[in-house]
């Protein structure tokens, strides 16, 4: 049977890292539903665009050319998996992804590759308004510390002079931003099961998530 799992959360919650590896187990696609808008924000910047325009930044969606393959992000062809990772990104990201049309097109992607295959997507609305009929609905949280230490974590490993602060105030805005915008906010579905990975390692909030689907 094909199967469609949603997993959403505020930022750093540990999404990307445990539905790659649920994806792996199951042996089913991964769509990191995020790297989308980033790539999106990308684009925006390196093309000097203004953000806060909202039909400017919509027609530079509308033009580009975003796919998966192997579990990398294409922008016009091209893998762009660590370019959208940077904190110029990140803090811009939630105001490109707050525009609806931008959303419209993303989410037209996201729901054509999850009726072709099996697949995990993680994300804000993907319970919520992506896949509201998804199999399984799980929505991930943490306290802000918490997520804060994992992102400057990560952000240090990849080479980024970061510090604590900034990186727990840049996902604190980016969940108000992310919750607050008039179409399909940050929310959890009603029937998504809530997992607190506060203290939690990867593996057991993955299995914790496995334990729940039955194949
Ligand atoms: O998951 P990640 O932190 O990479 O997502 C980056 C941003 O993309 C989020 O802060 C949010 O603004 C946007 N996003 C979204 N809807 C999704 C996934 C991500 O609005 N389904």
């Amino acid at each position: 049977k094909k199967l469609v799992i949603a997993v959403d959360g505020p930022a750093g919650a540990g999404k990307s890292t445990v539905s790659k590896i649920v994806a792996e187990k199951l042996g089913i696609n991964y769509i990191d539903t995020g790297a989308m808008y980033r790539a999106v924000t990308y684009k925006c910047l390196k093309e000097g665009v203004d953000i806060s325009d909202e039909k400017v930044v919509s027609d530079m969606a509308a033009k580009s050319d975003i796919d998966f393959r192997d579990n990398s992000i294409y922008l016009d062809g091209k893998s762009v998996n660590d370019e959208i990772r940077t904190v110029e990104v990140s803090s811009n990201v939630s105001d490109v992804a707050k525009i609806r049309e931008v959303r419209y097109q993303m989410v037209e992607v996201q729901r054509r590759i999850g009726e072709k295959s099996s697949v995990i997507l993680d994300g804000r609305d993907i319970g919520s308004y992506v896949f509201p009929n998804a199999d399984y609905k799980f929505y991930l949280v943490a306290t802000a510390e918490e997520r804060g230490n994992r992102r400057y974590k990560e952000m240090r490993e990849k080479g980024f002079e970061v510090n604590l602060e900034d990186v727990i105030r840049d996902i604190v805005k980016r969940d108000e931003i992310d919750s607050n915008r008039e179409f399909a906010p940050l929310v959890k579905a009603d029937d998504a099961i809530e997992i607190d990975t506060t203290g939690l390692g990867i593996d057991e909030v993955a299995n914790k998530i496995i334990e729940n689907i039955k194949l």
